[in-house]
């Protein structure tokens, strides 16, 4: 793809996020694009830096890690987005900026040590799996009560929200209700004890459906392709 057609569609994304936010009753300031960088070029990703991409997601640590280091020159946060394995957690936690990924209790513990031990407070989200889809990551709905409370009592790294991430993506409106049980899940952990400050944000929206995401709550939209064009 062409560079300026990475910052053109970078408009569009932005753009469509700022509707879908106003046809909510939303402030689109609440709502963070996550440019997904996972198999992209450091050109390509440059292009989408220079256009005013400042949050980066990747699936890989190992990619991550990579990336992260060749343009340490732009100003940019990492997100890291996909499964995460305890071995992987040392290498991204000395500059990621939100893990998304969280979904059992040895990794959101590996995470607070190695936050420790470099001396940073690392946010992360628990990935909650709420289709029941048995092929996905992420925790099922009744694991996430005691596991937000439990891991919410870390000190070196901090809960601040779920993530989810559908099963398919052909009509975003299948991916509604998915959207709207993430939702209820934070209301109901809340009224279960679990503060708040916890459970700021909710990671959720990729290229397919992600305004479907905004109008139900999503305060971190994720799109790779939308932005990028497909990936092969
Ligand atoms: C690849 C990926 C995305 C972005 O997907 P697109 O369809 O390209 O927008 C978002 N979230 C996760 C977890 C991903 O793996």
């Amino acid at each position: 793809m062409r560079y300026s057609q990475i910052a053109d569609n970078l408009g569009k994304v932005r753009g469509r996020i700022v509707d879908a936010a106003e046809r909510a009753g939303r402030e689109a300031g609440d709502v963070h694009l996550v440019t997904v960088t996972k198999t992209r070029s450091l050109d390509e990703i440059r292009a989408a830096v220079d256009a005013g991409a400042a949050d980066l997601g990747e699936n890989y640590a190992q990619e991550m890690m990579e990336k992260a280091e060749a343009l340490a020159d732009e100003k940019v946060r990492w997100h890291a987005i996909g499964h995460l394995q305890t071995n992987k957690v040392r290498g991204i936690v000395p500059f990621v900026s939100l893990v998304h990924s969280i979904d059992s209790q040895r990794v959101g513990r590996e995470l607070d040590k190695r936050a420790a031990a470099a001396q940073r407070e690392v946010p992360f989200l628990l990935q909650v799996n709420v289709s029941g889809e048995a092929s996905k990551f992420g925790l099922a709905a009744e694991e996430a009560l005691p596991l937000a409370k439990s891991l919410a009592e870390l000190e070196h790294s901090r809960l601040v929200g779920l993530m989810t991430m559908p099963p398919y993506c052909e009509d975003p409106e299948e991916n509604r209700p998915y959207f709207v049980r993430l939702r209820e899940l934070r209301e109901r952990l809340v009224d279960d004890g679990v503060a708040a400050e916890h459970l700021r944000h909710l990671s959720m929206g990729m290229t397919c459906d992600f305004e479907v995401a905004v109008e139900e709550g999503a305060t971190l939209v994720r799109v790779g392709s939308a932005i990028f064009g497909p990936r092969h």
